[in-house]
């Protein structure tokens, strides 16, 4: 019989853990396979690992994995996939913002061996902050022309996929991790559900708006050197108009003189110029400090306690 492990990250979500197993129990119960559900438990600072503990006592099919720190969801989703025994994998949020019946439907997907991934996507943003909707749109558009790997607008990071794409994705080891674009990197065929925006049925959102920009300049950086490109071509564009006035100023003190007048224009010039180069630095720097924290070779995730130390 065919395995799947369903990896659940959790960060405070003391007030999910009984809802969510107890939905997905059900959910599970009619699919004809066996599984193992993988809590990561990414330093919680509330009761999480002492309820998901509670579960491994009434059910062994329930694994946990629980981290010395929040190391943040992609470390979570990482340390789950890597100890992940199952045929197939499954990897889902603990709010019930991913519906766990859609599971039956992904896996009967899959058993017809057409694709090797059932992945998901929310129809709208409906419900979201108008504010947040607008940056993640641009977000999209931004990353989407700037980087080779497509990254799907609204995908969520519920989806299940076959051993192979999985072996696939641990290949890639690298420290900065943005799934969206290692799933879509590794290749193979996917397919894509839709569903409406699901609230989130119990706690609150892990996500700052500033926590969010920064793992889109993450993502951006990680996937594309565009911007590296950018800068170069800044650079050259700026070259080009200096030498367009200085060739205008030699010829206009050949035939006017040289009155002196202007420097508030020329303040103007100099600061925009600096503010530039700047700008050109700061992308630079954005890609040597991703590459010293790789180079530092550290690990992805450390491990405080398993099921294995009980
Ligand atoms: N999560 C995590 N580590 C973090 C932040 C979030 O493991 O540092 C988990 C969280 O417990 C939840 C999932 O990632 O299961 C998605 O988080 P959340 O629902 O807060 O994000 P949203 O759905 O609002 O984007
Ligand atoms: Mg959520």
């Amino acid at each position: 019989m065919n395995k799947m492990s369903i990896i659940v990250p959790c960060y405070n979500e003391e007030e999910m853990i009984e809802l969510f197993y107890k939905e997905l129990k059900k959910v599970l119960s009619t699919i004809n396979v066996d599984y193992e559900i993988i809590f990561i438990d990414d330093g919680s600072t509330d009761n999480t690992l002492k309820l998901i503990k509670q579960k491994r006592k009434e059910d062994n099919k329930v694994r946990f994995i629980s981290f010395s720190r929040n190391f943040g969801k992609e470390s979570a989703m990482y340390a789950g996939l890597k100890n992940a025994n199952g045929d197939y994998i499954a990897i889902m949020d603990a709010d019930l913002q991913d519906p766990p019946k859609l599971l039956e439907k992904m896996y009967n997907i899959l058993l017809t061996k057409e694709y090797d991934c059932v992945a998901t996507k929310r129809k709208t943003r409906r419900g979201e902050p108008i504010f947040r909707s607008f940056f993640a749109k641009m977000f999209y558009k931004i990353i989407n022309k700037m980087s080779k790997t497509e990254i799907v607008d609204g995908a969520r990071d519920f989806r299940l996929m076959t051993r192979q794409m999985l072996n696939s994705i641990l290949e890639l080891t690298e420290y900065n991790r943005f799934s969206k674009g290692i799933f879509s990197w590794v290749g193979f065929r996917t397919k894509w559900l839709e569903y409406d925006n699901i609230q989130r049925a119990a706690g609150k959102t892990k996500w700052s708006f500033w926590k969010l920009l920064m793992y889109s300049i993450d993502g951006i950086i990680a996937f594309s050197t565009v911007p590296l490109m950018l800068s170069t071509l800044i650079g050259l564009l700026f070259c080009f108009i200096a030498f367009l006035m200085i060739i205008f100023i030699i010829v206009r003190t050949c035939i006017f003189g040289d009155p002196v007048s202007g420097w508030p224009s020329l303040v103007c010039v100099i600061l925009f110029v600096g503010g530039i180069q700047l700008f050109c630095l700061g992308i630079m720097s954005q890609y040597i400090s991703k590459q010293y924290m790789e180079i530092k070779n550290r690990p992805i995730y450390i491990i405080r306690e398993t099921e294995k130390d009980e």
